[in-house]
């Protein structure tokens, strides 16, 4: 059942009952006109499968991304301690969003995230009882995981975000070679036939810098999203050599990435407080009330880390599931586009059931 995140981006969480076990995949937050909103439990509680949050046993967090891990540590204050897994680098990205935007209580949060979180590596198993879970490489970004769930011959995985193609920092997600029954799949663009990565245009955005410099412009690139002020500084760091000035959160979430033996600053990287700056430059900053200046053209372009549609057929493909649970799948608004459902039935060796789930809906495999 998902409890948000069904067929839209944002509050991403997944419930998920095997046997006796009660399990969450993802705890997200979501944003409707700047206004937080959390997974609706309530819908839950109304079903027959649960009474009580602390019921809930496991907690699989697939990446940090706030719209997959934003909500956890405010679910931890009001459930018993679940066991909680995600990667190293997730928690510490995850830690390092935290500690950014949250004053006051965070101290307990993190705390509480301390205390609960089993950080796992890929390729680890870890039993509980009846089930057993392993991780695998997502992409996407640094530490994103996939879970397989292996429950009574059965196999279930849940892909979180991730990418076929390499990211700046990551190479591309890890196939199980197992057969699955059950695919949970976060298919941002498996309902538009229409999109080719080629609109992610993270390439684009790095010439268009390149060519104001050679005007003589400086850039202020506003870094709207966790890793993707660190993904296209990777790419600036190696196709320019003007200074590039980062702000405190991008700054810090450079070395935490460092702690973790990815290099990312070269030495024409600096803190955006530097003094006296260099002409013409790039500021990489999350701020977007970056004081006016007529040296700076500003870029506000967002760019992709997911799958394209074809990727995600190629993905659904390779993986062969029994069942493809499509999750994290906003609709078209272009009448033309198919879905990857209409694409694979014509598909004599896709053997794949699909169900595009929506938020609150039970489904029964
Ligand atoms: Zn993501
Ligand atoms: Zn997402």
């Amino acid at each position: 059942m998902p409890l948000g995140g069904g067929q839209s981006i944002g509050a991403s969480c997944y419930f998920l009952k095997l046997g006796n076990s009660n399990i969450l995949l993802d705890c997200g937050i979501g944003f409707k006109h700047g206004v937080p909103f959390a997974p609706n439990f309530h819908a839950l509680l109304s079903t027959p499968y649960l009474q009580s949050l602390a019921q809930i046993s496991q907690i699989f967090i697939s990446h940090a991304h706030l719209d997959h891990a934003g909500w956890l540590p405010d679910f931890l204050m009001q459930s018993q301690s679940p066991a909680v897994c995600m990667t190293d680098m997730t928690f510490n990205l995850i830690d390092h969003q935290l500690s950014n935007f949250q004053q006051g209580d965070y101290s307990i949060k993190r705390e509480l995230l301390n205390s609960v979180v089993t950080r796992v590596s890929y390729a680890q198993q870890i039993p509980f009882g009846k089930w057993r879970a392993t991780f695998a490489q997502a992409g996407h970004i640094p530490g994103a995981m996939m879970t397989l769930l292996e429950f009574r011959n059965r196999r279930i995985l849940y892909t979180g975000d991730y990418s076929i193609a390499d990211t700046p920092f990551t190479s591309g997600c890890y196939f199980p070679d197992v057969d699955i029954d059950l695919l949970i799949m976060c298919g941002l663009h498996a309902r538009h036939s229409s999109y080719r990565r080629l609109h992610g245009k993270l390439p684009f955005i790095v010439q268009k810098i390149k060519r104001l410099l050679k005007e003589g412009r400086s850039v202020f690139y506003r870094v709207r999203q966790l890793s993707k002020g660190i993904e296209l500084l990777a790419l600036l760091n190696s196709a320019l050599n003007v200074p590039i000035y980062l702000d405190d959160f991008v700054l810090r979430l450079s070395e935490r990435l460092e702690d973790q033996f990815i290099r990312i600053r070269r030495e024409n990287n600096y803190p955006l407080g530097a003094a006296p700056k260099k002409y013409p430059n790039v500021v990489l900053s999350k701020d977007p009330r970056f004081p006016f200046d007529p040296r700076y053209e500003r870029l506000d372009e967002d760019f992709a880390l997911h799958d394209d549609f074809n990727d995600t057929v190629e993905f659904i493909k390779r993986i062969n599931p029994k069942t493809a649970v499509l999750v994290h799948s906003p609709p078209s608004l272009d009448p033309f586009d198919a879905t990857v459902e209409q694409v694979l039935m014509n598909d004599a060796d896709c053997r794949t059931q699909f169900v595009f789930a929506n938020d609150f809906e039970t489904y029964v495999f």
